[in-house]
């Protein structure tokens, strides 16, 4: 379970997010909507520890990620704690940001073997069954520049899985695919939704997809909640002028 509690974020004297209150279930499938700057992508970097709080709390399952200011008091965490609640996050983002000097599998063995301690032949054994289930398998070897956007991008989803994770980030993820390879992410991302009970975050424009995958829409606005549905509601019914014209626009 995860909860923003009174989250404000500022950057320099811009504020990006004021008082922002939610909550994801575990196991729930959320999608953030909503026009570009809303701070959709700044959750998701302050859930991954990307970003630093300017006030309020984040919780991951009752452990506090950040700081603890309650009462005035400002408590440090240990990198260690935050380092612990991060394991259980994965993330992937609009670049792909596979590591380019290092072979598929090893991109995806990597965290498994230096952050989780498996040997190199568990890590590779799953890594090939995750490269399995996005269709990659044979380009275990290839080096990411060989691959195209959505096979590095299927990869990059691959990488995140083999940490085990809790909690799943999805950032915009086919926004700087080509037309024609969106299919196959968005294919192997219903795969993951249907086939574990991974808690995720999904910030996109695919509505399509967010209407296929989610239990719950937010539509955000000026870094609030606008409203929020289920996304037959949402996208049927929207309570919002604002959410009706940003969906006239996208869809
Ligand atoms: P988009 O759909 O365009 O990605 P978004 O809803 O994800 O938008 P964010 O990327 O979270 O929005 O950005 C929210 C606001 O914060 C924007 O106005 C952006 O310019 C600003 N911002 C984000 N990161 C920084 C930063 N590192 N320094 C300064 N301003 C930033």
């Amino acid at each position: 379970r995860v909860r923003f509690e009174d989250v404000r974020k500022k950057f320099g004297r811009t504020t990006v997010l004021e008082d922002l209150n939610f909550t994801v279930e575990r196991g729930e499938r959320v999608t953030l909507i909503g026009p570009s700057g809303s701070g959709k992508t700044t959750i998701l970097r302050l859930l991954m520890t990307l970003e630093k709080l300017t006030g309020g709390y984040i919780w991951v399952d009752g452990d506090p990620l950040t700081h603890d200011r309650r009462d005035g008091k400002r408590v440090e965490l240990r990198a260690k704690q935050v380092a612990e609640v991060r394991k259980r996050i994965g993330m992937v983002f609009q670049q792909f940001n596979l590591f380019p000097n290092m072979s598929v599998v090893q991109n995806i063995t990597e965290a498994p073997v230096h952050v989780l301690g498996q040997t190199p032949d568990q890590a590779r054994d799953h890594a090939l069954d995750l490269l399995d289930k996005v269709g990659l398998r044979h380009r275990a070897d290839a080096h990411p520049m060989e691959l195209s956007g959505g096979q590095q991008q299927r990869v990059a989803i691959a990488r995140a899985l083999a940490m085990d994770p809790e909690i799943l980030l999805l950032d915009e993820v086919t926004s700087a695919l080509d037309p024609e390879l969106v299919g196959d992410v968005l294919a192997v991302l219903k795969d993951v939704a249907a086939s574990t009970d991974i808690t995720m975050l999904i910030v996109t424009h695919e509505m399509q997809f967010a209407r296929d995958v989610s239990d719950r829409v937010m539509m955000f606005d000026g870094g609030r909640v606008l409203e929020e549905a289920p996304p037959e509601e949402i996208f049927s019914n929207p309570r919002h002028e604002r959410t009706q014209k940003f969906l006239e626009a996208v869809v």
